[in-house]
């Protein structure tokens, strides 16, 4: 079947966009920390979506598995292919199909990676607001299919939030298109929200409608240092009592400052959590509210720093944006859970971890988007330490459980994949989880749409020990 597979996919989209052996770099992600590798029996780079419907309607056919790839930044092994079969890469699906500026909307094809659409926004006055940490490698199809968040998903929403339509292979092999540049639609049930976040379990994304917004004028973030998480707690509910909605409220705890090195020049020592709350807006709003949220965040922090020049701002979010990247780079390795729970309840999440970690002998940070109680639980490992790895799998098994007990959810940002499988069963009800695989055998009878990821049932996590 492997030499048949390469032959009629080589027709579809032609021996140039086929690879068979070189395989290595479709058999990770980002979640390699935890050990998930594949192999795939090959790999095809369709040049348009129609390309990607005929791939998989072959494919459908012959019973052969069919695994979505993105720009493989993700964290929980969701392009990984565990089972063999076909990867399908939207690398090359990079089509601007239409913008129009005037109507504040684009529609792009999946490959496009999330930088160059910030990047296309801005340059015609708009704004694209989900800011991924890993911009320029994830793509918005992978985004799409991960509902990916960000700082400024506090205020702006998610991927999904900004998705008006969507052009998908769906099986046996064709495509569909739920939603399109309309921005209202509810003449049937929301198919289009179903297949935002499934990562590539019901679909393959080939194009997306974005609805755009008229670029902020202004952006003034004020990096608050707390004397612990409590005062950070304590910070983050004056801000929203102040009533600004700040267009992001992160929190960084003084372990991960410490790795993760100084965020602006002259940043005190690392002691403390770091809250940052951004005011945005046109000039004299976005002033006022920065006004009214250093006033709410002086009264909980030892110090805040409020640049207001656009190079000290820029350099502010790089480091952010970077913070992943450098933690990790301590050990070369780090399980990084994505955990999220209602706000009220992040210091004890935060408090539980710390706990966690020390119990388990490991090496613990955190850091998230804190307006949405969204924490980045993270376990540094070294990978060739197997054991520490397992121990680090435990004590993030026994965070899931501290997260639902607290009202959370397993994962904010993410998604199941395969690092994740069965997690779900200590959030949702068995019905609930019931009709979650009806949906997936409603879309793809055969299990054949990147299988073994986003199982709401089999899995070690269990929940009689939550
Ligand atoms: C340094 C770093 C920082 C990060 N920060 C954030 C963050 O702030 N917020 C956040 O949400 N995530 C973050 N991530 C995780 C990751 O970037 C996101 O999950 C991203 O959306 C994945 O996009 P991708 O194109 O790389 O997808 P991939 O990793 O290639 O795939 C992810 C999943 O989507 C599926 N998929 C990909 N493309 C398609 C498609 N066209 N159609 C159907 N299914 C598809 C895959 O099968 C897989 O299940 C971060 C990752 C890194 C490495």
């Amino acid at each position: 079947l492997v030499s048949a597979l390469a032959n009629e996919l080589t027709r579809l989209v032609g021996a140039e966009h086929i690879v068979t052996d070189a395989l290595a770099r479709f058999s990770t992600d980002a979640s390699e920390a935890h050990g998930v590798a594949g192999h795939a029996d090959a790999a095809v780079m369709p040049g348009s979506a129609q390309e990607v419907a005929d791939v998989l309607a072959w494919c459908y056919a012959h019973d052969v598995a069919v695994v979505p790839r993105g720009g493989g930044s993700g964290y929980v092994g969701g392009a990984v292919p565990v089972d063999g079969g076909a990867v399908i890469a939207l690398e090359r699906l990079t089509a601007i199909r239409e913008l129009a500026p005037l109507q504040w909307r684009a529609h792009v094809e999946a490959g496009l990676s999330t930088r160059h659409v910030q990047r296309l926004a801005r340059e015609n006055g708009l704004y694209y607001a989900p800011d991924p940490g890993a911009a320029e490698q994830s793509q918005i199809g992978g985004n799409v299919a991960t509902n990916a968040g960000g700082p400024h998903a506090f205020k702006y929403g998610v991927t999904g939030a900004w998705v008006t339509g969507l052009e998908v292979a769906v099986a046996p092999g064709e495509l569909i298109e739920v939603g399109g540049p309309t921005r209202k639609d509810v003449g049937g049930y929301d198919l289009r929200s179903l297949l935002i976040g499934s990562e590539g379990t019901l679909g393959v994304v080939t194009a997306v409608w974005l609805k755009l917004l008229p670029a902020p004028e202004q952006r003034y973030p004020l990096a608050a240092m707390c004397a612990d998480a409590r005062h950070a707690g304590e910070a983050i509910a004056a801000v929203f009592g102040s009533g600004v909605v700040p267009s992001a409220m992160e929190f960084l705890d003084a372990h991960t400052l410490e790795l993760a090195g100084p965020p602006f020049p002259d940043a005190p020592s690392a002691t403390g959590v770091l809250v940052i709350a951004e005011a945005d807006g046109t000039g004299p709003a976005a002033a006022a509210a920065r006004g009214e949220l250093l006033e709410a965040l002086r009264e909980h922090a030892t110090s805040v720093h409020a640049p207001t020049n656009s190079a000290e701002i820029a350099a502010l979010w790089r480091w952010r944006d970077e913070v992943s990247l450098r933690v990790v780079a301590q050990r070369g390795g780090k399980l990084s859970e994505d955990v999220a729970v209602p706000v009220d309840r992040l210091v004890e999440l935060l408090e539980g971890l710390t706990e966690i970690g020390t119990r388990h002998g490991l090496d613990t940070c955190s850091w998230g988007h804190a307006g949405d109680g969204n924490v980045h639980a993270t376990f540094l490992v070294r990978r060739d330490r197997p054991e520490e790895v397992a121990r680090a799998e435990r004590a993030a098994h026994e965070l899931f459980a501290l997260t639902v007990r607290l009202g959370g959810a397993v994962s904010g940002e993410h998604g199941l994949g395969v690092v994740k499988r069965g997690a779900l069963k200590l959030q949702w009800d068995e019905k609930a989880r019931e009709l979650h695989a009806a949906v997936k055998a409603a879309f793809d009878p055969k299990g054949l749409l990147n299988p073994g990821k986003k199982d709401a049932f089999s899995g070690p996590a269990d929940r009689a020990s939550a």
